[in-house]
């Protein structure tokens, strides 16, 4: 099995925020699946077959490891595209980038992975 991001939302990682934000929805689906609440626990145990991560995947949740330190398996982690900042929010979203003054850009919001049969395109 591998995880795929549902087709109609993914947000892909043609940027740092959309590569961050990819890398936060893969990370949760994983420890979701697993059940864990904290990332370093799926770094301990590792991936349990029969999931596979592909080599891109591998490397998107190594660059963002310290990051995925933060996230828990009920908040999500939004990024901002124009500014680069990234805040965690549970509950209600936030729409825009309020991380400073100067800046209220559309925030990139996570999308969710699925399992599917076959490994995902290599752009995710
Ligand atoms: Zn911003």
């Amino acid at each position: 099995m591998w995880f795929e991001p549902n087709a109609d939302k993914r947000v892909g990682v043609d940027t740092d925020a959309a590569r961050l934000v990819t890398a936060s929805a893969l990370a949760r689906a994983i420890m979701r699946k697993i059940k864990a609440t904290r990332w370093s626990e799926v770094l301990e145990s590792g991936v349990p077959e029969p999931i596979h991560l592909t080599a891109a995947q591998i490397r998107l949740l190594d660059e963002h490891g310290s990051v995925l330190a933060y996230l828990g398996p009920k908040s999500k982690i939004l990024a901002c595209p124009e500014c680069g900042r990234w805040m965690i929010a549970a509950g209600t979203m936030p729409k825009k980038c309020s991380s400073s003054l100067d800046c209220a850009a559309e925030l990139i919001k996570m999308v969710d992975f699925k399992l599917a049969k076959v490994p995902p395109d290599l752009d995710l």
